[in-house]
C-alpha cells in the first residue's frame, strides 16, 4: 500500500507549482484565484460527489478545494492536466486529471500537486494516460524563486553533483532548499529530479527505437542495470514488456525521434508562427506551412529538428534528427521551453483580463505564448542585429552573418547552416555584412564574453545580476536585456517597457505611464507585451496598403 506518510507531513501553505494547497489529509486544494476561475469554468461540469462531504476538513474553504480536484478529474478536464496529480488507493497507481480508465470513486482517491509527490507517497504512474505525457507543470506559478531557479536547473542539466551542489548554486542550506521543496512541491529535489528522469525514460521506451542501455544513457541513469532496477521497482515490468506494451507501431529511422509535447490548452501555434516565422534566420530557421524547422548543435554535434501541430491531441509533434541520443532530454527540454509548453494560459489570461485594453484581445487570439529561442546566444545576437533596422532587414542581415561565419552543413529542407559560434564570432569582423562598427563592436564584446565564460546563457541562478553583466556590453541597453530576458530567460515578468510599439498599442504617453498601468499585469508583463503586440501588428495590417508606421524602438532588437 502507497505509504502517504509524507504528503500528510505536507503544508497548508500555498504549493506554488500549481498554486494548490494540500490539506492535512493530503488533497491538494487550490488557491483562492484558482477556485474561483474553477468555479466558474467548472460550473457546468459534472457535480460533485457529496460522499466526501464532513471527511475531516476543516472549513468550508477546504471542502471547496477539493471539490475543484475533484470536479477537473471527473470531467476530465484537459485545462488542469499537469496541475495535480490523482494517486488511487487500492491499485496504487496515479493518473493524470484526463485519464480515461474508468473513476474511482471519491474516498478512494487523493490528489497531489506534482507526479513527484504521487511517487514519493509510493503511487506508480498509470500506463494508461501515462503521466510522463502530461503538459508540464506550471513551475513559476506562485513559486517563491528559490524554487522556481532550482526547477530550472534541474530542467537544464539534472540533479548533477547532488542537491547540496544545487542548494550552493542557490546560495542556500541543502535542509532549507529540501524544505521549501516539500513545502512547494509536495516532494524533495531528488524526487523531482528521479521521477523526470523516470518519466522521460518511458517516453524513450514508449516512442522511440531506441536500445534500453541507450535510453538508459540518454534518460540519466548512468547504466542499464541502474535503469533496469529503477523501471522495475516503478512500473513491476521490465523496460521490454512496457514496449511491448506500448502501442508504437513500425520503425523510425536510425538517428531520427518522434515526441508529442502535450499543452494545456489553448495554444495558438499560428500566432506562434507569425512571430517566428519573420524572424526565422535564413538557412538556419525555416517556417513553411504550419511546420518550424531548424539546425541546432549540441554538446559537439549537430542536427535538426521540425516541430509542427497536433491539435487534436493538444500536442506539438516534433521530429529530432540528431545522432547522440543521449542529447535527447536536453534537447527535448529546450523544445518544451522553446515553445513554452509549460504555461498555463488560463491563469496568465486571468490577470490580464482585467485591462480593458488586453480583455478583447485575450478573446480574439486565445493561447498566445511568449516564444523562447533555441539558444540565448543566437537570440541576443539577433537582438542585436535587429538594433535601428525592420524586422525584415534584421532577418536579412543574420543571414548574411550565417553565410559569412556559420558552418556549413548538407541542405536540408533548406536548412543549410549552423548558427555560428561564440568563439568565431570573438574574432569576426562582422562591418562587411553590412552594419556600423559599432553594432560590429557589440557583436563582438557580447561573443568574447560568452566565449570566455564570463557571460553564460544556461544554469542562470539570478536573473538580475545576468541582465545587468549583460548592459556592461557597450550597444546592449535596457530593451535588448529585457527582451532577452523573456525569450531566452523566459522570464514571464520580463517587461521592455521603453518599446514605443508596446506604447502606441496601449496609447500611453509616457514609459512611467506604460509602468505604471503593467504593475497590475505581475507576473505575466511578457505575455501581456506579446498580446500589445499582436495588437500593434493587427492596427497596422488594418492600415491596409498604407505603409506600416513602425516604430525605431519597437523594432529594436526584435
Ligand atoms: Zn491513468
Amino acid at each position: 500500500m502507497p505509504q502517504d506518510s509524507l504528503t500528510h507531513r505536507s503544508s497548508l501553505d500555498v504549493c506554488g507549482l500549481h498554486s494548490t494547497k494540500l490539506d492535512d489529509s493530503g488533497h491538494c486544494c487550490l488557491s483562492n484565484e484558482q477556485k474561483l476561475h474553477a468555479e466558474v469554468r467548472l460550473e457546468s461540469g459534472p457535480k460533485t460527489s457529496s460522499s466526501r462531504a464532513g471527511r475531516g476538513y476543516d472549513d468550508g474553504t477546504m471542502e471547496l478545494d477539493w471539490r475543484i480536484c475533484s470536479r477537473a478529474r471527473l470531467s476530465r478536464d484537459a485545462r488542469f492536466d499537469g496541475k495535480f496529480f490523482i494517486g488511487v488507493k487500492g491499485s496504487g497507481v496515479y493518473c493524470r486529471p484526463i485519464c480515461p480508465a474508468p473513476t474511482a470513486k471519491e474516498k478512494n482517491v487523493r490528489y497531489f500537486p506534482t507526479a513527484a509527490a504521487a511517487a514519493e507517497a509510493g503511487y506508480r504512474p498509470c500506463l494508461r494516460c501515462r503521466p510522463e505525457c502530461s503538459p508540464g507543470t506550471p513551475a513559476w506559478v506562485g513559486t517563491p524563486n528559490t524554487v522556481s531557479r532550482a526547477l530550472r536547473l534541474i530542467d537544464e542539466s539534472g540533479l548533477v553533483g547532488g542537491i547540496e551542489n544545487l542548494a550552493e548554486r542557490l546560495g542556500v542550506g541543502a535542509r532549507h532548499l529540501r524544505r521549501l521543496f516539500v513545502q512547494h512541491l509536495g516532494a524533495t529535489p531528488s524526487a523531482v529530479a528521479q521521477t523526470r528522469r523516470l518519466h522521460f525514460a518511458k517516453k524513450l521506451i514508449d516512442e522511440t527505437r531506441l536500445s534500453m542501455t541507450e535510453i538508459a544513457l540518454a534518460a540519466g541513469f548512468g547504466c542499464v542495470r541502474r535503469f533496469n532496477a529503477a523501471i522495475r521497482g516503478v512500473y513491476k515490468r521490465t523496460p521490454t514488456q512496457i514496449r511491448l506494451l506500448s502501442r508504437q507501431a513500425g520503425s523510425q529511422e536510425e538517428n531520427q525521434y518522434l515526441f508529442r509535447l502535450r499543452f494545456r490548452p489553448p495554444y495558438h501555434w499560428n500566432a506562434m508562427l507569425d512571430f517566428l516565422g519573420p524572424r526565422a534566420i535564413p538557412g538556419v530557421e525555416s517556417v513553411e506551412s504550419g511546420v518550424y524547422r531548424r539546425s541546432i548543435y549540441f554538446r559537439s554535434n549537430h542536427g535538426f529538428l521540425e516541430v509542427s501541430l497536433d491539435d487534436a491531441n493538444s500536442a506539438l509533434v516534433v521530429r529530432v534528427f540528431f545522432g547522440d541520443s543521449r542529447a535527447l532530454f536536453a534537447i527535448i527540454e529546450r523544445i518544451r521551453m522553446m515553445f513554452d509548453l509549460n504555461a498555463d494560459w488560463a491563469t496568465v489570461a486571468r490577470t490580464l483580463r482585467s485591462d480593458l485594453a488586453l480583455a478583447p484581445r485575450l478573446d480574439a487570439a486565445p493561447g498566445l505564448r511568449v516564444p523562447g529561442c533555441w539558444d540565448g546566444f543566437e537570440l541576443a545576437i539577433r537582438a542585436i542585429l535587429g538594433q535601428q533596422v525592420s524586422v525584415k532587414g534584421a532577418t536579412t542581415l543574420s543571414g548574411r552573418l550565417v553565410r559569412a561565419f556559420g558552418r556549413h552543413l548538407p541542405s536540408v529542407g533548406g536548412l543549410t547552416h549552423l548558427f555560428p559560434t561564440p568563439k568565431v564570432l570573438s574574432d569576426a569582423d562582422c562591418r562587411n555584412i553590412g552594419i556600423p562598427r559599432a553594432r560590429a563592436e557589440t557583436i563582438r564584446a557580447l561573443a568574447r564574453a560568452v566565449s570566455d565564460g564570463q557571460i553564460k546563457f544556461e544554469g542562470i541562478v539570478n536573473s538580475d545580476e545576468f541582465l545587468s553583466r549583460l548592459c556592461q556590453i557597450p550597444g546592449i541597453g535596457h530593451w535588448t536585456a529585457q527582451y532577452i530576458a523573456m525569450r531566452a530567460l523566459r522570464e514571464p515578468d520580463a517587461f521592455p517597457s521603453g518599446d514605443l510599439g508596446l506604447l502606441r498599442a496601449l496609447r500611453a504617453n509616457t514609459v512611467h505611464e506604460l509602468e505604471s498601468r503593467a504593475e497590475a499585469w505581475r507576473p505575466w508583463r511578457a505575455y501581456a507585451a506579446m498580446y500589445l503586440w499582436s495588437t500593434h501588428s493587427a492596427l497596422a495590417a488594418r492600415a491596409g496598403s498604407e505603409r506600416p508606421k513602425r516604430p525605431r524602438r519597437f523594432l529594436k532588437a526584435t
